[in-house]
């Protein structure tokens, strides 16, 4: 008998009649002949309401207290939902996270899920009922109740679409689907008719909060389709699924983070170690670093520069000063009035130019850019508060988001299938073996075919980037990584970015005339560079991977000289003749981790 997951957010349970809509949607589906698990959040805003009640009586209520609370927001929505379906004359159970048998570890209020039992839903199921699961919940060994972040409804919806082999996960939301970008922010935004899991999962963590991130790390891992569409209508919705909307677009869709906050730390001393300390200490405080670029120094030394959530400032701000005095740097700024615009496709890892186009967009809208890390996939760049919503813009607007690709795949091309029978048996031994949501790597690699070109004492100007990029692809330089960073010491900043190393002569060579034009007081480069990556899913969700990566490196007296981090792959640069056995180090580091 098929069986169809439907999860229904917030807004779609936030009042009587919404609940009752909601029940009719999953009776509807139990009447097509499927059997129905539906999962939901907290009814409107009741999350946020719980977690101001927590504020008023702690300034910082203890992490396990917070579970405690915020999962009675979902165990609300769960009866009413179930006494709705009844109300209609069919029967539903309602289940919280421990009656589901959802089992998490003790990481409270962003727990991860291990293992899911599916026997007692099987059974109601099997009796007949709608299964009303509570998302965004479970429970550790010592029974005591957690939670697995904010929008994590999302993952609890997936996970169970995934143990119990759902035919669909219906993502029932107050939007029509996934959009090129926050319709709410950018009204020209353009619904999507599907998108791929890789896609997604950047664009969910760098902003777009219609899907939880960790949510897509589930789906593509066991191959579950989901189906984000409108609570209060039957409009389409897009799909997330392997493959994409357009093979051919470079780019498939732009994100905010608006509240984001930037240190940079001056004068590191440019020694194996220096940074590992700083994040070790960054990272044992549990504060989530973004937006790492280390800048090759002068004289020895190196700036640092990091984005840490704005709610996470003062906490990271201790803890820099801190590895300010251990690793004995100069000093470092902040900056609170920050946010991060990026850019996410598929299609920008094999062309060209892409990185220039988004530069140029933002200097045409008079838009200083303050940082840049790219990956593979996708772009970032740090720009004020102020300007970050008229950047978006440009960049949506450059992109042609608002225009569907005109090779845009048909949707009545149905998804790809859930995984076949032997697959299915693979993914419930591996569930039973091993914890669902552990980090699961898919290749340790090398590439010393590269050089880097690095820009000191650039000034921090508008349009400085795209000029720069604008001139090495008009040389048909294919660029690699690129980063930017920031010098509130000095009003300059300094940009880094790797090329095949084929072509260093001639960048050089471009970069020594050019250097006046563009006032850059110092071009330089070296040839002999390697780039380790180290790629799976959820890697930012995973920060261990990059301080592991970092820390594996100090050990053995190797430098790193860039680094920049995306979902799916941490890359680093490291002199080429260190590269075969940092390598080896890494792959020995990482070796539990790789499947
Ligand atoms: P729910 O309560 O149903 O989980 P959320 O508020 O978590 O809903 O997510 C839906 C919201 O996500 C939308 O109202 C929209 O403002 C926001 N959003 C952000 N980025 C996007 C995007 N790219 N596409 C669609 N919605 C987005
Ligand atoms: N109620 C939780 C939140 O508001 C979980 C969710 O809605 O997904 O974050
Ligand atoms: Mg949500």
């Amino acid at each position: 008998m098929p069986l169809v997951v439907q999860k229904f957010g917030g807004t779609s349970v936030a009042d009587p009649e919404k609940i009752l809509a909601a029940a009719r949607k999953a009776i509807r589906a139990q009447q097509e002949g499927k059997q129905v698990v539906v999962v939901v959040s907290a009814m409107g805003h009741n999350t946020d309401l719980l977690i101001d009640l927590a504020r008023q009586v702690n300034d910082s209520p203890p992490a396990r207290e917070m579970d405690m609370l915020l999962s009675t927001g979902e165990q609300v929505s769960v009866a009413l939902m179930a006494m709705a379906v009844h109300s209609l004359g069919y029967s539903a159970v309602s289940l919280t996270g421990a009656q589901l048998g959802i089992q998490t570890d003790s990481a409270f209020t962003k727990a991860r899920i291990r293992t899911i039992s599916a026997d007692r839903i099987q059974r109601l199921l099997s009796d007949g009922n709608i299964v009303i699961a509570a998302g965004f919940q479970g429970i550790d060994d010592d029974l005591n109740i957690t939670t697995l972040g904010r929008g994590g409804s999302d993952t609890t919806a997936v996970a169970l679409a995934a143990v119990l082999h759902a035919d669909a996960c219906e993502i029932h939301t107050d939007v029509d689907g996934v959009y090129t970008t926050d319709p709410r922010q950018l009204p020209e935004a353009r619904q999507m008719s599907r998108i791929s899991y890789d896609e997604m999962l950047e664009l969910a963590s760098l902003g777009a909060g219609v899907m939880h991130n960790r949510s897509i790390e589930f789906a593509k891992k066991y191959g579950v389709p989901i189906h984000v569409r409108s609570s209060f209508s039957d409009t389409r919705g897009t799909l997330i699924v392997t493959e994409g909307e357009s093979p051919s677009s470079a780019v498939c869709g732009a994100a905010m983070t608006r509240d984001e906050a930037r240190i940079t730390i001056a004068g590191v001393p440019d020694e194996p170690g220096s940074s590992c300390e700083i994040f070790k200490l960054l990272a044992e405080r549990k504060i989530t670093v973004d937006m790492i670029v280390q800048n090759v120094g002068q004289e020895n030394r190196a700036d640092i520069s990091f984005t840490v959530p704005k709610e996470e400032l003062k906490k990271a701000a201790k803890a820099v000063r801190e590895a300010v005095q251990i690793v004995g740097a100069t000093g470092f700024t902040q900056d609170d009035e920050v946010s991060k615009i990026s850019v996410v496709g598929l299609g920008m890892a094999e062309q060209t130019g892409v990185a220039e186009h988004m530069f140029r967009a933002i200097a045409d809208a008079g838009i200083n850019i303050q940082m840049i890390t790219t990956s593979e996939i996708k772009l970032s760049v740090l720009v004020s508060r102020t300007e970050a919503l008229a950047a978006l813009r440009a960049v949506h607007q450059s992109f042609q988001l608002s225009r569907r690709p005109t090779d845009a795949v048909a949707w009545d091309v149905l998804p790809e299938r859930m995984p076949t029978q032997a697959d299915l048996e693979k993914l419930v031994a591996d569930l039973r073996a091993a914890d669902m949501e552990q980090l699961s790597l898919s290749d340790i690699s090398l590439v010393d075919d590269q050089a880097r070109i690095t820009l000191l004492g650039v000034p921090d100007s508008p349009g400085l980037a795209a000029d720069v990029f604008d001139a090495v692809a008009a040389q048909g330089i294919f660029v690699d990584m690129i980063v930017q960073s920031y010098d509130g010491f000095q009003g300059e900043t300094g940009i880094s970015f790797t090329i095949p190393r084929t072509q260093y002569a001639q960048c050089m060579e471009m970069m020594e005339e050019l250097k006046s034009k563009f006032s850059v007081r110092r071009v330089q480069g070296s040839e002999d560079i390697a780039k380790l990556s180290v790629s799976g899913i959820g890697l930012r969700s995973h920060t261990s991977v990059a301080i592991g990566m970092f820390q594996v490196l100090a050990e053995a007296g190797i430098n790193v000289e860039m680094i920049n981090t995306s979902e799916l792959r941490v890359n680093v640069v490291v002199e080429s003749r260190a590269g075969q056995e940092a390598l080896s180090w890494l792959r020995t580091r990482f070796a539990d981790n790789l499947i």
